[in-house]
């Protein structure tokens, strides 16, 4: 592609990306009071129905986190120069959907909240900028307990950040958590005591809180639950309908270039790694097939775009 060609396209997106969002924050929108288009977007709207990414910052893991060491050499590195990283350490950003249905307005995750890294954790402030205040927030659905999902619920003193929430865990997850033998069922790459405390003291905090739910029941009308595990064994998405529909996918596809053209290498702190490869594989072969729109919890922000077959695996297509 000659270069005034490259440059006339990606002013082109640029334009259409501007004015796209300016249709949305004005009168058509259901959250009329965000300000600023930094750290919120909207992925999804139909009816009375409006979903947003709100970002919660980025944070730093070390590559052998997420990457299989038994990949082949020559790929991996490939795969990771074509992801835009470099050495030990992988960049994450994390994305949360916020969704306002009439009364409801439901969080899907909550970030890492303040225990994690201090470019993270950014949730409530960046929801007040979209507009939206802590004790607006009716629900909580947790996709699954890791730290990146879950800390986020609890602010530095251990209070709750969203008071007037109930929440939302997949009743296979939260027996998992609760589980006397849970150390033995995380693998051997994560930091299992840290990770298993604090997913045990947070959710001791909204115990009384808590809705359990299986694959195919609804959120509230029209946001069903979808069973993806692997990552965690009792790890959920979220389906919403009408339009594009839309795929709430939180880390069962945790790269955009990795998880998409590698869906079969083990990702090492995929609780069942073998199961998380068969997760990947059914719903990238459902997305693409469906063409539907997918969000996913650390793809670029916002997150967002559609899945295409390319050369026996699969490819991310933002948008
Ligand atoms: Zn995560």
């Amino acid at each position: 592609m000659s270069q005034s060609r490259a440059h006339r396209l990606s002013r082109r997106r640029i334009l259409s990306g501007v004015a796209a969002g300016a249709a949305a924050v004005g009168a058509g929108t259901l959250f009329p009071g965000r300000r600023g288009w930094a750290s919120a977007r909207t992925v999804h709207k139909h009816a009375d129905l409006e979903a947003i990414v709100v970002s919660d910052g980025h944070f730093v893991l070390p590559t052998g986190f997420l990457v299989a060491p038994d990949s082949p050499t020559a790929e991996r590195e490939a795969a990771l120069k074509a992801a835009g990283q470099t050495g030990d350490q992988f960049q994450l950003v994390n994305n949360v959907v916020v969704i306002r249905r009439q009364s409801d307005l439901i969080l899907v995750d909550a970030g890492t909240g303040p225990r994690h890294q201090p470019t993270a954790g950014k949730l409530a402030e960046n929801l007040k900028t979209a507009g939206i205040q802590p004790a607006d927030v009716t629900t909580v659905v947790l996709t699954h307990g890791h730290p990146d999902h879950l800390w986020g619920i609890l602010d530095a003193g251990d209070n709750r950040v969203y008071p007037r929430a109930s929440y939302v865990v997949s009743a296979r997850e939260w027996e998992l958590w609760a589980d006397p033998n849970v150390l033995q069922k995380l693998p051997a790459a994560l930091p299992k005591e840290q990770i298993v405390g604090g997913a045990q003291g947070h959710f001791a905090r909204i115990r009384d809180k808590v809705r359990m739910v299986r694959g195919g029941d609804e959120i509230v009308s029209g946001i069903r639950v979808l069973e993806t595990p692997g990552h965690t064994q009792g790890h959920i998405s979220l389906e919403l309908g009408g339009g594009d529909g839309l795929v709430i996918s939180g880390d069962a596809l945790t790269n955009a270039i990795i998880s998409f053209q590698y869906p079969s290498w083990r990702v090492p702190v995929d609780h069942e790694a073998d199961r998380g490869i068969a997760t990947r594989l059914r719903l990238l072969d459902q997305l693409a097939a469906d063409k539907r729109r997918l969000v996913g919890a650390h793809l670029p922000f916002p997150g967002t775009g559609f899945v295409e077959r390319k050369e026996g695996a699969y490819r991310f297509v933002p948008a």
